[in-house]
């Protein structure tokens, strides 16, 4: 028989921080403007120029670890981690040791191993006529980039599978979106993700030699990413090869997997304190300042929404992932207590209509959407109609009760109009008719379609279905 094996995953995600000015000087940041207009000594690493941390930036650090349950350290210090690489004119990058910011947590089911602060590097481009990213014919800087102020967040390895990566990486981004830190665009590069993976006989609780797949910049690539090393360390292992532990790179266009650098080429960054810099006191006050600008966090948004308002796993996901939709749902249920279930679901219909807007700036008033659920619960129109009902909110708004006179729109829901209509629908129809008598009850499709023709689709169906059988003695 042969072996199963489990992956065993651990990420390092960069988070960009949304500052107005840059980690330790007072360059603006900047995302698309003309490069190395953003520069002065310090961030072009010229002798004498004296750096100042950023307060804004560690305000955000702290607020990432309190959403993290993180320890907050009392006191923290920077150190320099020194390499040479021509987007890092210093020599060295100005980051954290061993005293990071924060220090364990949890995010879902994947716990936190820290979280500290650094600057980022400057942005290389790389030119030539061959095109190619490895191995241009020349390569420039710009700076603007530089000294960027980077959250860095280290889980444990927590996670089992490609997929599972996926996902927590979206819980962390939409969890930093609402916490206003960053960006989080992957595109733009404020959210960048390298994946620790090793994989190992399942059962076993030793950890196999891992190896790191550096800077995948999207979700898809992520996931795909990953499940391709987990496949060629699987194939390494069968074969009776052994994983040898280095920096990897996974080109999407081919789906392969190359080599950046080996255990033997890492880098000894000689780490020591920065010297420029004193150790940071964190205060009462700086905690207090962080955690009154925390908000309810996506995770527990969808758990108090499943659990305290019923809603289903769908719904609480998608209203706790866009926190505008969450509050225009809040303030629709505010109205007259509808049914939270009823209310989430037109919530959702509206927001298929908005694409990505929000609603609170359309032209749908939380109390006309209210009304429209309470039209439904009713049972004075139908679906079909509250949906027309919507599309004429969107483009114009107004009241939904209003809309349903105007345009006729009322559901036809018994009497004597509704008999007549299934009377005549059942003439018309007479071998349909036939067949339910004969006890095919799928036969009634015309019959239904006859009255939701002559209703304009106001019929409720299932009273439409009552009358017929009513009709039919059955
Ligand atoms: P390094 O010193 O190589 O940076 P760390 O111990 O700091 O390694 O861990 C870096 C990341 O790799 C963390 O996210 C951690 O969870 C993950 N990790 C560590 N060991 C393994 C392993 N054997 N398999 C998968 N991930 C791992
Ligand atoms: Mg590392
Ligand atoms: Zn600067």
């Amino acid at each position: 028989m042969s072996t199963a094996y489990e992956p065993v995953i651990g990420l390092e995600i960069h988070v960009q921080l949304k500052t107005r000015t840059k980690m330790f000087c007072g360059c603006e940041l900047s995302f698309g403007d003309p490069p190395n207009v953003h520069t002065c000594p310090v961030c072009l690493g010229l002798p004498g120029a004296l750096p100042a941390v950023n307060a804004r930036a560690i305000h955000y650090g702290l607020m990432i670890g309190l959403a993290l349950g993180s320890e907050l350290a009392p006191r923290s210090v920077f150190h320099r981690k020194n390499y040479f690489y021509p987007d890092l004119p210093k020599g060295y990058q100005i980051s954290q040791y061993d005293l990071p910011l924060c220090r364990g947590g949890r995010l879902g089911d994947v716990r936190i191993h820290r979280v500290h602060l650094e600057e980022d590097a400057a942005k290389l481009v790389h030119v030539g006529e061959s095109g190619r990213i490895h191995g241009s014919d020349a390569s420039i800087v710009d700076f603007n980039r530089g000294g960027t102020p980077l959250a860095e967040i280290v889980t444990e390895p927590d996670i089992r599978s490609a997929e599972q990566a996926r996902d927590w990486l979206q819980l962390l981004r939409v969890t930093l979106r609402q916490l206003g830190v960053s960006d989080v665009n992957m595109e733009e590069g404020s959210l960048r993700c390298d994946a620790n993976i090793s994989i190992r006989p399942a059962g076993s609780d030793e950890l196999g030699t891992k190896t790191e797949l550096k800077n995948m910049n999207s979700f898809r690539f992520i996931e795909q990413g990953i499940k391709a090393e987990i496949e060629r360390q699987e194939a390494l292992l069968r074969a009776g090869e052994p994983v040898v532990q280095e920096t990897l790179h996974f080109d999407p266009r081919t789906g392969r997997i190359t080599s950046l650098r080996s255990k033997e080429e890492a880098h000894d960054y000689r780490y020591f304190p920065e010297p420029d810099l004193v150790p940071i006191d964190i205060t009462d006050e700086m905690l207090e300042a962080a955690r009154a600008e925390v908000p309810e966090l996506p995770a527990e948004r969808q758990e108090r929404y499943r659990t305290q308002l019923g809603l289903n796993e769908d719904s609480a996901k998608l209203l706790a992932d866009r926190v505008e939709l969450a509050e225009y749902f809040e303030s629709v249920l505010a109205v007259n207590g509808s049914e939270p279930q009823a209310v989430a679901n037109w919530v959702t219909e509206l927001a298929a209509r908005l694409d990505e807007g929000d609603p609170a700036a359309s032209k749908v008033e939380p109390g006309a959407l209210a009304a429209l659920v309470g039209l439904l619960s009713d049972k004075a129109i139908t679906v079909g109609a509250a949906r027309q009902v919507l599309d004429r909110l969107v483009a114009e708004g107004g009241d939904p009760k209003a809309i349903v006179e105007a345009e006729g729109l009322g559901a036809i829901g018994g009497g004597e109009e509704l008999a007549g209509l299934v009377a005549e629908a059942i003439a018309a129809n007479a071998d349909a008719a036939e067949k339910i008598k004969a006890g095919n009850m799928k036969a009634i499709g015309p019959i239904i379609g006859h009255v939701m023709k002559a209703t304009k689709g106001r019929a409720d169906g299932g009273e439409v279905t009552r009358l017929v059988r009513e009709q039919l003695g059955l």
